[in-house]
């Protein structure tokens, strides 16, 4: 049987772009993808790239104050949202510009459509052309999603922050995942009033409870107004046009604006997989085995569409994987373990390995940790704290864990992520020369356990 193409790629995010860029660069094979929206996914058009910037953004006035601290004559004159956000949006062209060229350059055929499965070889394009394929990766990615409350249409979700005609003067977050506390941080580094409620104990479930403890502390010190064990009942818009929000602690108050940062689902509705034999889980994702396969022998899946680790890096290598198994014969699992990964809260968090609660669980452990005050905020007079932390196998002495909540604790940990991953012991960490003066040499000199499990 002959097909239009080796592979058909549906969505154009950091998973799927790469997986046909390098299939049909790297192997010679004949290559199509299907984007209904922009291309470059959510990671570059309304996620990790956009949200970054914003960072950069939130943290000058920060910066001033310090730069006063520290003898300069500095005014902050405010920052107009206008201007940031035509620069930002030019960047976005520019970068989904790069990821056009990028498949253009590697022969890749690429469509402006939405694409639906027909059948285990064939995709229908929204302009009603079909399209045969050996193979078809599904790479559709995720997208936020809203809790059933009373006038939540009446909340954004992170795809709209970036087109917010204003700032609004003051913002109720939902949820206390990655998203709410990146947001939480950033709004209140720009100057808008932030409340964030979430539902349970504390913010970041899943992550180290003391990191995540931190992260909360210095949240709240710098001036995000955080309810923990606390969700939204309704919400309504009142005569003045603002959000009336009732609390299930009893609040109720008004705010400019709401959003919803509470969980993604996968790209998976009116797709016709489940028709055509593909399986789906609970929360709608694309079921696959260890080489990213589906229950049709001919379609795979990648990235955010199947929910495991929802993460552009682990997108793409999840496509690399799949190219390499499928276009090279030679079968290769994507390897989930040991994932640096960063949150951009303020400061951040970085994070490779097991928490100490999840360590504890599977054996005894040592647990070494420091918490002080860094040099260059401490002589500003700021009150800030960071954090070191390793969980220790206190038999094989292997760092099952590393935790960082410090400025900068993304670039700490993709370096520390290394040492973690080539099973690095603690007695390796201590023979390494720390790099004075900083934060992270603390991490080398940690001496005796503050606690064994
Ligand atoms: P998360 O799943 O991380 O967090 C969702 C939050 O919403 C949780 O706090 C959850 O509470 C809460 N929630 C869920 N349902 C409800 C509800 N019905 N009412 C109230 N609260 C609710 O999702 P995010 O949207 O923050 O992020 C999605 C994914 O995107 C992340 O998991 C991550 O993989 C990725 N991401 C990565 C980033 C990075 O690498 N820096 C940055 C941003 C996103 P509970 O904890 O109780 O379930």
């Amino acid at each position: 049987m002959t097909f239009d193409y080796d592979l058909f790629v549906i969505g154009g995010g950091s998973g799927g772009v790469r997986a046909a860029r390098v299939a049909a660069s790297e192997t010679g094979a004949k290559v199509a993808l299907a984007e209904e929206d922009r291309y470059g996914g959510t990671c570059v058009i309304r996620g990790c790239v956009p949200k970054k910037l914003m960072v950069f953004a939130s943290e000058f006035p920060g910066m001033v104050d310090e730069a006063r601290a520290y003898g300069w004559d500095m005014v902050n004159a405010g920052f107009n949202w206008g201007a940031f956000k035509t620069k930002l949006h030019a960047e976005l062209d520019r970068l989904e510009g790069i990821y056009r060229n990028l498949l253009k350059n590697a022969g890749v055929e690429s469509f402006d459509a939405r694409a639906t499965v027909v059948d285990a070889h064939t995709v229908e394009l929204s302009t009603g052309e079909r399209k045969t394929a050996k193979h078809i990766l599904l790479a559709m990615g995720g997208q936020p999603v809203k809790p059933e409350i009373p006038g939540a249409d009446l909340a954004i979700t992170s795809n709209d922050i970036f087109h917010m005609e204003q700032l609004p003067g003051t913002m109720l977050i939902l949820g206390g995942g990655y998203i709410a506390c990146e947001f939480a941080g950033i709004l209140n580094g720009l100057g808008v009033d932030v409340t964030q409620y979430y539902r349970g104990a504390q913010v970041l479930r899943g992550f180290d409870d003391e990191a995540r403890g931190l992260v909360a502390e210095e949240m709240r010190q710098n001036g995000v107004d955080l309810h923990l064990g606390t969700n939204i009942l309704s919400m309504a818009r009142d005569a003045s046009g603002r959000i009336r929000v009732v609390a299930t602690n009893g609040d109720e108050r008004v705010f400019d604006q709401v959003l919803f940062a509470t969980g993604r689902s996968p790209n998976t509705d009116a797709m016709g997989l489940e028709a055509v034999g593909v399986k789906l889980g609970r929360g709608g994702q694309v079921l696959v085995d260890d080489y990213s396969q589906t229950a049709v022998p001919s379609i795979y899946a990648i990235g955010d569409v199947t929910d495991r680790v929802n993460l552009t890096p682990v997108a793409i290598r999840e496509g690399m994987a799949f190219v390499e198994t499928v276009f090279k014969g030679n079968p290769t699992k994507p390897d989930h373990e040991l994932i640096p990964t960063a949150i951009f809260t303020q400061p951040e968090m970085g994070t490779v390995g097991m928490s100490e609660e999840e360590a504890r669980d599977k054996g005894p452990i040592e647990v070494y940790c420091t918490s002080f005050k860094p040099m260059q905020t401490a002589f500003a007079g700021r009150p800030d704290r960071v954090m070191m932390k390793l969980v220790i196998c206190a038999d094989t002495r292997r760092v099952l864990g590393c935790h960082i909540v410090a400025p900068g604790a993304g670039e700490m940990i993709q370096l520390a992520g290394i040492a973690v991953k080539m099973g690095a012991t603690k007695e390796d960490f201590d023979r390494t020369v720390a790099v004075h003066p900083t934060m992270s040499e603390e991490i080398v000199t940690m001496k005796a356990p503050v606690r064994r499990a």
